[in-house]
């Protein structure tokens, strides 16, 4: 194996020594249908079509490529950031959504279930299933349907089932064991929508392919808008599907660096981190082998991030084949970096980034020009907009915007001038919700 195999599943299902498919034999035929329903599709110039039809008008791709003038002074780099943020629904989850629920009608399987960390990946899920009338039921960790109330509330609208997971952690990791469970007891008729590039064969092939579409464009649009190709294209890395997205079509250009930023949490070898790539090792997790947060005893250990759609203690196989071969560097982002990352991206370009791609920017400003030199060319994935994320921010951070307070972030409230009584500073509250569409006001953290 060599570095310039990278590219290639070298075995069917497998990534170097990682990925296969690691399942109990209930799942055995379902896998089978699913790799024969996307050998079909992938053949089939009507689905290519279905799907870059609605791509571009239901999902609003191609997204911008966008030069980020002002974050790029304070990087001391050329910082250009594809903006996933501004795809349907916030992020770039869709992209995989609407392929499989796609292949799902395909099967002829009327009903989806799908894990979900932040909720944009339910959220997604749900709305592929409203465009296409297929019955949805989310599994989401408990604690993580208090970080991310509003996507709660926004998959229920589109007419989901949201399951509450009360397990472990009570988040991402345990989501998928549920859902996973489900899915052995009612494979018949569900197909379990993955929402990252992960879990057995061939779901991380599959996923990477509906993801490719963020790098079939930023290549282009770099091309046309910058000219040649940048020095480095970096993205977020949870389970991977925006990074192996963002990657693949550079993978065969060897000049252009893959840098995928992992969240260190409270710091790498603090025991509060979920850099899997930088501090794993090699195991089965979730129906594949890969790169996995263990504790001496070979445990599964819980991950830390202020991100709840980071917050994993596997990786997608693919990275953790590109990170061993050499052609991709996985690094890491604290929380602090990730706060200071979503501060810098909201004040100096006026876009609320999703916390898991403040990672990324966090990662730039800090290690950026050091790492690429002075003026290097990045591209950076922006996988989504911060609007789930501004309340967990605000208390976590604790900065002391009015806003806060105006949300009830800080216990107390705040009476606009002229109004009195906290009835009609609640009101306000809500008015500034609905118009920032944030969600947060109705339920402060106590
Ligand atoms: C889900 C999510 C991620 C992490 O998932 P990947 O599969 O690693 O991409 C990153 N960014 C955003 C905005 C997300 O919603």
């Amino acid at each position: 194996m060599t570095a310039t195999d990278a590219s290639t599943e070298l075995r069917e299902g497998y990534f170097g020594a990682f990925g296969g498919q690691f399942v109990p034999e209930s799942l055995s035929d379902a896998l089978a249908q699913l790799v024969d329903a996307w050998a079909d599709a992938e053949a089939d110039a009507a689905f290519g079509a279905q799907l870059d039809a609605l791509r571009r008008d239901y999902g609003g791709r191609p997204t911008p490529l966008y030069h980020a003038a002002r974050l790029s002074e304070v990087c001391g780099l050329e910082v250009w950031l594809k903006r996933e943020d501004l795809a349907h629904t916030g992020s770039h989850k869709l992209n995989n959504v609407v392929g499989q629920a796609l292949l799902a009608q395909r099967m002829g399987k009327p009903r989806v279930i799908a894990e979900t960390g932040a909720g944009q990946h339910g959220v997604a899920t749900a709305t592929a299933a409203a465009l296409f009338g297929l019955r949805c039921t989310v599994y989401m960790g408990a604690e993580d349907c208090r970080r991310q109330r509003l996507n709660v509330v926004r998959m229920q609208l589109l007419g989901a089932e949201v399951v509450p997971v009360e397990s472990g952690t009570r988040t991402l990791k345990d989501a998928i064991n549920e859902a996973m469970r489900d899915w052995v007891t009612n494979v018949d008729d569900t197909h379990y929508l993955i929402g990252s590039a992960m879990g057995p064969h061939p779901f991380p092939t599959i996923v990477r392919e509906l993801q490719k579409v963020i790098s079939v464009e930023d290549k282009e649009q770099f091309a046309t808008q910058a000219g040649g190709v940048p020095d480095a294209v970096i993205a977020c890395v949870g389970g991977g599907s925006n990074a192996i997205g963002s990657f693949a079509e550079w993978i065969d250009v060897p000049e252009v660096r893959l840098i995928g930023i992992e969240a260190a949490g409270e710091g790498v070898g603090s025991g509060r981190s979920a850099a899997t790539i930088s501090e794993g090792r090699e195991a089965v997790l979730h129906g594949s082998r890969s790169i996995v947060l263990v504790d001496d005893d070979g445990q599964v250990r819980p991950a830390h991030s202020v991100s709840a759609g980071l917050d994993y203690p596997g990786v997608g196989p693919e990275h953790a084949w590109l990170a061993s071969s050499g052609r991709g560097t996985y690094l890491a982002a604290t929380d602090e970096d990730a706060l200071e990352g979503f501060r810098r991206t909201c004040e100096l370009e006026g876009i609320i980034p999703a916390l898991e791609p403040a990672h990324a920017v966090g990662w730039l400003l800090r290690h950026g020009r050091a790492e690429l030199g002075e003026g290097a060319r990045v591209v950076l994935t922006m996988s989504g907009r911060g609007d789930k994320d501004v309340d967990e921010v605000v208390e976590v951070a604790g900065w002391d915007l009015g806003v806060a307070r105006a949300f009830g972030n800080d216990g107390g409230v705040r009476v606009p001038a002229g109004q009195a009584g906290t009835e009609a500073a609640t009101e306000t509250a809500t008015e500034v919700d609905a118009d920032g569409g944030t969600g947060v006001g109705a339920e402060g953290p106590a």
